[in-house]
């Protein structure tokens, strides 16, 4: 089931008191429309009325999608900087939830997941967009690796991203996004012969086991040294 609480959230901007609807848990089956808004950058989107801006809390949240094949730990960008500790309990929590710790007709539906763990709305967003598309999320985050390397201009600095935005039959949009304000910095377009041929091409030793050592499947683990939390 989709589990939401009314939270307050303090304007950025103006420093107003806002509520929003803030979800801890989403049955995509259920609730197909939670997974458009994910999709349309509407889900927990605050309109502040004293400012007239908008902004949208980071996620922190389960996402289940058994018509996709698709078991996400969504966390908020912040977190990155932990994702070996939170990549983690995720996969622990999915072990106990659709995996070897769990009982046998559990153990049915999550041989149909995939799980995985992301970080901000555009991450979030991205794989679904994968799923939608058909794609193989290993394969798009090789494409991006392959772009890094040949195309002029990418603006990498600590906080930028790469994500695909949508996939058509011949193009693939990509953007340089600030994962934290959502802020596009560039988007361009590949030829979805790109990634076709990181398909074609096989497995890149070294690459792929280092992009697919856990569920954090995402070019962000090969550059994001990750730091223990302060203790509590
Ligand atoms: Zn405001």
């Amino acid at each position: 089931m989709s589990v939401f609480k009314t939270r307050t959230f303090t304007c950025p901007d103006c420093g107003a008191e806002l509520e929003f609807d803030n979800y801890s848990s989403i049955n995509a089956d259920r609730r197909p429309d939670l997974r458009d808004e994910i999709i349309g950058r509407s889900l927990s989107l605050v309109h502040c009325e004293t400012c007239d801006k908008e902004f949208r809390p980071e996620p922190h949240l389960n996402y289940l999608d058994y018509k996709n094949g698709v078991w996400i730990m969504a966390h908020p960008i912040y977190d990155i900087g932990h994702w070996d500790e939170d990549e983690e309990k995720a996969t622990t929590l999915f072990a106990n939830a659709y995996g070897e710790n769990a009982p046998a007709s559990a153990r049915e539906i999550g041989s149909s997941l995939t799980p995985r763990i992301t970080f901000g709305w555009a991450a979030f967003r991205e794989k679904l967009v994968i799923k939608e598309a058909g794609l193989d999320d290993l394969m798009v985050e090789k494409t991006k690796l392959t772009i890094l390397a040949n195309r002029e201009g990418n603006p990498i600095e600590a906080g930028v991203e790469l994500r695909l935005i949508n996939a058509r039959e011949q193009a693939m949009r990509m953007m340089w996004i600030n994962a934290t304000t959502g802020e596009s910095l560039q988007q361009f377009d590949i030829q979805r012969a790109l990634y076709d041929s990181v398909v074609e091409g096989g497995a890149w030793p070294g690459i792929d086991e280092k992009l697919s050592a856990g569920i954090f499947v995402d070019t962000q683990r090969m550059v994001i040294e990750p730091t223990p939390r302060e203790p509590a």
